[in-house]
């Protein structure tokens, strides 16, 4: 990469109006529950944008809740192509215990909704695109901006992306990783097993199928075999599949033999397996029993829309890839360090990677425990240096 490209374009940053731009996109709402939750949102960037005369627009994905897209480049080179993906979606406000919306800045952090999760870093990605325009750096590849909807809850947002465009070869997902480079996360999915008994009076049970007790047989079997072999399981940049018994329910009251129980079962997931076989391993087990108990009657399923076909991938990029290579450059550039981990939680970087073959990293300023907490904030200084290293990244990557 030019260095030169870098150093102008840094000499024009004006670290005030990333700031000021940060407290701005904490300050208009988007989280569940609004009408057209993000619509507001993705219409100021898309207008920031144009007025930087940068090519942007807003897709509808749901019912008035559009993807905002900025795209700088010739696009020549397709191999030269990265997408900045940032969800546009907040948890609710519910519960916080400072004023969501007022942006305001305490102690060298900026406190609100979505101050970390994350408008932090997408301020930090528009202003490393506007700085790379406003230098006047022409590129041969491309770098897309996408602020997706729908992140906190069914990600349809970045499925739109995949399925629509823009297409690229690289992408780095913004989700707060303290300034670390977090190359892969399992993939997610949650299971329910319903199994159905038989009502009955409690003084005759006889009489009755007690789901409850079916249910502990199955349990018994996830327990005693299906966990051992599944946390034997392990791949070598995220680390083994997990399996957590969630959530059961089951009967109506102490004296009625309980008809029915379900269980709800979260399963973090390595790209060796999928959704298919976390399924089929589960019905082996019912089948299994019920052969040894033809009371035992019971079904397993997705809990999500059939719809949703993409789901929750896993996530995985290789220390060899370009994107990661050119992130610890870029780390190193401008912090002088480069910590790499994983990052706990499932992201949108699942489906750029898995389902749309996008080498995806998750980098991103500030820290994932302040994510959906009453006082959430984001550190001002790491997002002027996330905008130095997504600068970085864009110019090494698309020039
Ligand atoms: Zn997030």
């Amino acid at each position: 990469m030019n260095l030169d490209d870098y150093e102008s374009s840094l000499q024009i940053f004006e670290e005030d109006e990333l700031i000021k731009l940060a407290q701005k996109l904490v300050s208009i709402p988007s989280y569940h529950g609004l009408p057209n939750q993000e619509k507001e949102l993705a219409e100021f960037i898309d207008k920031l944008l144009k007025e930087n005369n940068i090519d942007s627009y807003c897709v509808e994905v749901l019912d008035g809740r559009p993807n905002v897209i900025g795209s700088y480049g010739n696009g020549i080179n397709e191999d030269k192509s990265l997408i900045l993906n940032g969800h546009l979606d907040t948890v609710s406000v519910e519960n916080m215990s400072i004023d969501p919306f007022q942006g305001y800045i305490k102690d060298g952090k900026i406190y609100g909704r979505g101050a970390v999760d994350m408008k932090g870093a997408i301020a930090a990605m528009v202003m490393a695109i506007l700085l790379i325009k406003r230098a006047n750096i022409k590129l041969d590849g491309i770098v897309h901006f996408t602020g997706v909807i729908d992140e906190e809850y069914w990600n349809y947002g970045t499925k739109h992306v995949v399925e629509n465009g823009p297409k690229a070869k690289y992408a780095i997902v913004g989700e707060p990783t303290n300034l670390e480079i977090h190359n892969g996360h399992r993939g997610l999915e949650w299971v329910e097993i319903s199994v159905k008994g038989k009502y009955a009076h409690g003084g005759t049970p006889e009489k009755g199928i007690n789901a409850i007790a079916k249910m502990n047989k199955i349990i018994t079997e996830i327990q005693n075999n299906l966990l051992p072999e599944i946390s034997q399981r392990v791949h070598p940049i995220i680390g083994p599949a997990l399996l957590n018994l969630g959530l059961i329910k089951g009967g109506t009251q102490p004296s009625t033999v309980a008809g029915d129980c379900t269980l709800q079962i979260d399963r973090r997931w390595l790209p060796s397996e999928s959704s298919i076989l976390i399924i089929d391993e589960l019905k082996e087990i019912i089948s299994k029993l019920s052969k040894e108990d033809p009371d035992l009657k019971a079904e397993v399923y997705l809990m999500r829309d059939e719809s949703n076909k993409i789901g929750f991938p896993p996530l995985v990029c290789n220390q060899s890839s370009t994107i990661f290579k050119t992130l610890e450059d870029a780390n190193m550039r401008v912090l002088k360090k480069c910590e790499v981990s994983t990052f706990p939680a499932w992201t949108d970087g699942g489906i750029l990677n898995h389902a749309g073959g996008i080498e995806t990293i998750v980098y991103g300023p500030g820290q994932l425990s302040s994510a959906h907490s009453e006082e959430e904030f984001c550190p001002i200084d790491d997002i002027i240096n996330a905008c130095k290293v997504y600068l970085y990244t864009i110019l090494d990557i698309c020039q």
